[in-house]
């Protein structure tokens, strides 16, 4: 019978989010509904060093942001529990004796300072090789019983054969064979009796039934020995796939000690969950054909681990701004002026101005919404600005091409008595086909002046419509002695 697919989510508890962890659960979780399995979280907390107040929070609230639901975890209960390995100590340490009893494990009273000076030594005779001398391993049954009764500290490590290779099929890299002899007597139960990430995830993989593995490509090395553990026991191991590194353009690994966004640290930029989920996906996974868009009810039929590429993908701010974009434009004009509302208190404190049209012009035009304060700050006051940016080549517009523009344009929109667009669009018009001069000779000047800005969301006629007849008048006037005073 085929087993049902069961994957697992196994972060640390730091506090957030990295892109990389996304990535992981992304894939985790995908590859569970795909096949109608399970996912489930699981929370690596034995290193007690690195522990970090209200973290496991952190975990439960991102990946609910993010849409990905597990169906066992800590906070939510399953058949194979507890799902915070600090509550499973008891089940390591049995299983670490029992290789032990098997020969396939041993206790290793070294102190720090033995093994300090052994790197040491092995640093300086050139060794390229830093593996434990198992010095340990040559302890006599009554001497490992004695230091056991007096409480001298030990650690379990596991005893790698010291001939032949271990090979193993990864999904993404291929076969990957290490010489035995290569291998470290790796620790497995640590001296405060907990286990290392090596043991407990095998151990844990194994009882929790899970059945393909994703994790990040620096696991891949370590995996030949997890198998011999696997083997050891006399389990089936899971289907490995190992994901290749996130990198930043400048080639370094995207690192959140580094500086670079979380997930959250994300969202709180101006990010839309779908749209970072969406460009996550892409790092390091490709659907086969040009489509670029999916939603995370698409991916879960969609994904497939064949499309995963072991080449290391690059995070690039520019392509999430891209497929931010994208999402923003999708949205229907109320959600986006919900999300763009809290953007405008403090750049538009003018409360005349109809922010519900200023959202109208802006939607198609935003990528980041962090980026809406400094676009709209002009409908509350007009910036300095500098009258060169009257001259446009592709406008064909001069100082004085402009400036004639706005003396004509002035009694113009003046006449006008019910300001809006259509009735602002008809009397410049009008006026642009008296005067026989193109379009933009006419638009750009006006829009210059009503906005003070080389760039606006919209142009003239709508920026006019929303500044209201007053404001618009009284800045072509300031245009026009603008241009008419510095010759
Ligand atoms: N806590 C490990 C990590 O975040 C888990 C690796 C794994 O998924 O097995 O890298």
């Amino acid at each position: 019978m085929e087993r049902e697919v069961r994957t697992r989510y196994e972060p640390s508890p730091t506090g957030y989010m990295h892109i990389g962890n996304l990535r992981t659960a992304l894939y985790e979780y995908l590859i569970a509904r795909k096949y109608g399995g399970k996912f489930i979280l699981r929370i690596e907390d034995t290193d007690q060093e690195r522990y970090v107040e209200g973290a496991v929070d952190v975990i439960y609230k991102t990946l609910k942001m993010a849409g990905i639901t597990h169906d066992e975890g800590p906070d939510i209960g399953g058949e194979y529990g507890p799902y915070i390995q600090s509550e499973r100590k008891h089940i390591y340490i049995e299983y670490a004796k029992k290789l032990v009893e098997m020969g396939e494990a041993y206790y290793c009273f070294c102190t720090k300072e033995r093994l300090a000076k052994l790197k040491e030594e092995q640093e300086a005779a050139g060794s390229d090789s830093q593996k434990y001398d198992r010095h340990c391993l040559g302890l006599s049954k009554e001497e490992i019983k004695r230091n056991l009764e007096n409480d001298v500290p030990y650690v379990i490590r596991q005893k790698m054969p010291d001939t032949g290779t271990t090979s193993f099929e990864d999904a993404v890299y291929g076969t990957i064979t290490v010489e035995n002899s290569q291998l470290d007597d790796q620790i497995l139960i640590k001296s405060d009796g907990l286990p290392t990430y090596n043991f407990a995830n095998v151990i844990d993989d194994h009882l929790m039934k899970i059945t393909h593995v994703v994790r990040g490509n620096e696991y891949l090395s370590s995996t030949p020995k997890y198998n011999l553990l696997y083997k050891a026991f006399g389990w089936e191991i899971p289907t490995y796939i190992h994901v290749p590194l996130i990198l930043k353009a400048s080639g370094q690994k995207l690192s959140k000690r580094a500086g670079d966004p979380s997930f959250e640290d994300l969202v709180s930029m101006g990010y839309l969950v779908e749209a970072i989920i969406n460009y996550v996906v892409l790092l390091g996974w490709s659907p086969g054909d040009n489509r670029e868009i999916f939603s995370l009810k698409e991916l879960e039929s969609i994904f497939d681990i064949n499309g995963i590429n072991k080449a290391p993908a690059i995070f690039d701010m520019n392509k999430l701004n891209w497929f931010n974009g994208e999402y923003i434009s999708k949205l229907s004009e109320d959600e986006f002026h919900e999300i763009a509302k809290p953007y405008y208190e403090g750049a538009i404190k003018n409360g005349s101005i109809d922010l519900k049209k200023v959202s109208r012009l802006l939607q198609p035009r935003t990528e980041v919404l962090t980026s809406i304060p400094a676009n709209v700050d002009f409908f509350d006051s007009l910036p300095e600005y500098d009258r060169e940016l009257y001259v446009h080549k592709k406008m064909k517009t001069t100082k004085e091409i402009a400036l004639n523009s706005l003396n004509e344009a002035l009694p113009v929109l003046e006449q006008i008595t019910e300001w809006n667009e259509q009735n602002i669009h008809d009397s410049l018009f009008k006026l642009i086909e008296k005067l026989a001069i193109k379009n933009s000779q006419m638009l750009w000047p006006i829009r210059t002046a009503i906005t003070g800005k080389a760039v606006s969301p919209g142009g003239a006629i709508e920026i006019a419509d929303i500044l209201g007849k007053d404001e618009t008048l009284s800045r072509i006037k300031i245009g026009i002695e603008k241009l008419k005073n510095n010759g």
